[in-house]
């Protein structure tokens, strides 16, 4: 019978939520939704040593963040879920022991100076406490001698590691060391409790970074060695930095706490970073989660080294902004932004009436705040060329400040041929007239169309400004 398809990720709680976790994330989800199946979250968190406090949480807020929710259920950690290696420790160690009892690991006692000694003479362990008797070793251990538990790799011999994306190598095993399954502590490492849970969530496909591919022949040995049906691995391209270099600190943000601050969209995040992987059939760039489900094909997925930029996500971000979400959404998207900036959106309707006309002009959420400021405060600097503007049109300001009072409303309607018709009356190009007024009135040279805007900004908030512009170039 076959299993329900069911993938995991296990990250470890060692920092901030990566992108790359993201990535392989988002294609363990695919795969599991596309098949009806379950999706895991298992926090490795073995190591003590790296381990970071509150890490663990920001690794599922960006789950939930990117709206890729993980399975719980009695059978899989239920109201438990997500799983943790570190509540998990005792049946490590049972299944460590039961290799030992089976011939398929054994104890060893070397200090870590003894190990340090050996590792410079010979360039790794040796294997040499395979050759304590088994007797001897069960009697030391018992009388409490420190030890670890190593893999016992069958030499000589060869280990054939299949992967679905990149085909089958056969590795002589004489190149796969006796790794510790067990710490002389009690804890496993990472390839003793990767196999074991694996096995025991039922987990059919393990979709993973390539820098694990390197660890595969231990884990298939481990199956092996336990008897166990193998999973089919999938070893996904590490993300790139421009210029090719592998993503990183140095060479870029990793933090995708880092790019929600930044105002990407999650929808945006998560588009981008299918596209690290795969192509829709059609060539499409922008697509929903439920059409990459749909359309889902390991043969769309591509093992060439994909390149993370700032500047094509920030693009992809704009067109979400511009053509992807409801406006409504999008003002929900901006208020946390605002209220960061420390700006008062007055109301719903005076918010969606600005984001309509800004939202050709900005491509992450936090750049609205900077650049539409004028709507919302009277609090706002005046840019070199702006005062310049006001100062060359100070003369036709003070005019059309008259001819604006005297306008009964400030519909486009109304206010677009009175201004063309003064212009027209005084010989002047209408630029002329537009520049100035704009830098009286928002601070700045680039800014939506002067008619939508007039109304939006209303003519109290226009009149206030024109005054507060002359005075400031008469100061
Ligand atoms: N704990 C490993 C990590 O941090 C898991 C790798 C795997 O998926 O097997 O990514």
């Amino acid at each position: 019978m076959s299993r329900m398809v069911t993938t995991r990720i296990a990250p470890s709680p060692t920092g901030d939520p990566h992108v790359g976790t993201a990535y392989i994330a988002l294609f363990n989800y695919v795969w599991a939704r596309k098949n009806g199946g379950r999706f895991i979250v298992r926090i490795e968190d073995t190591d003590r040593a790296r381990y970071v406090e509150g890490a663990e949480k920001q690794i599922l807020n960006m789950l939930k963040w990117l709206g890729l929710d993980y399975d719980e259920g009695p059978d899989i950690g239920g109201p438990h879920a997500p799983y943790r290696q570190s509540e998990r420790l005792d049946l490590y160690k049972k299944y460590a022991e039961e290799l030992v009892r089976s011939g398929w690991a054994y104890r060893a006692f070397e200090t870590p100076e003894e190990l340090e000694k050996i590792r410079k003479e010979k360039g790794g362990y040796d294997g040499r406490a395979r050759n304590i008797p088994p007797e001897e070793a069960e009697a030391r251990a018992r009388a409490g001698e420190p030890h670890v538990i190593r893999l016992k790799v069958p030499r000589p011999g060869t280990t054939e590691v299949r992967d679905e994306l990149r085909g089958t190598v056969v590795y002589d095993n004489a190149e796969i060391p006796d790794v510790v399954l067990l710490k002389s502590d009690g804890y496993p490492t990472y390839h003793l409790a990767n196999v074991v849970d694996d096995h025991l969530m039922g987990v059919t496909d393990v979709i993973r970074g390539e820098e694990w591919l390197v660890s595969t022949p231990i884990h298939v040995l481990l199956y092996r060695a336990f008897g166990w049906e193998l999973p089919k691995f999938y070893h996904m391209p590490l993300l790139r930095a421009p210029g090719g270099a592998k993503l990183s600190k140095r060479t870029g943000h990793t933090s995708v706490d880092y790019y929600r601050e930044q105002g990407i969209l999650p929808e945006a995040l998560r588009n981008y970073l299918s596209l690290m992987g795969f192509s829709m059939p059609d060539g499409r760039e922008i697509f929903t989660l439920e059409e990459m489900i749909e359309a889902f094909d390991w043969k769309r997925v591509h093992v060439g080294a994909p390149v993370f930029d700032w500047e094509k996500l920030v693009w992809m971000n704009g067109k979400y902004i511009r053509e992807v979400l409801s406006l409504d959404e999008l003002a929900e998207r901006v208020k946390p932004f605002l209220e960061a900036a420390g700006l008062d959106w007055r109301s719903d309707a005076y918010l969606k009436k600005v984001l309509e006309l800004m939202r050709p002009r900005f491509e992450t959420l936090k750049e609205f705040p900077e650049k539409a400021r004028y709507f919302f405060t009277d609090d706002f600097d005046y840019e070199e060329k702006a005062v310049k503007e006001i100062q060359k049109g100070a003369e036709i300001l003070r005019e059309l400040k008259g001819l604006l009072e005297s306008l009964p409303d400030f519909r486009p309607a109304t206010t677009e041929p009175a201004i063309k018709a003064f212009a027209e009356e005084r010989g002047l190009k209408l630029r002329k007239v537009m520049q100035p007024l704009r830098a009286a009135i928002t601070g700045r040279l680039a800014t939506p169309g002067m008619y939508e805007m007039l109304e939006v900004l209303g003519k109290d908030t226009v009149l206030r400004r024109l005054d507060r512009a002359l005075k400031l170039i008469e100061a």
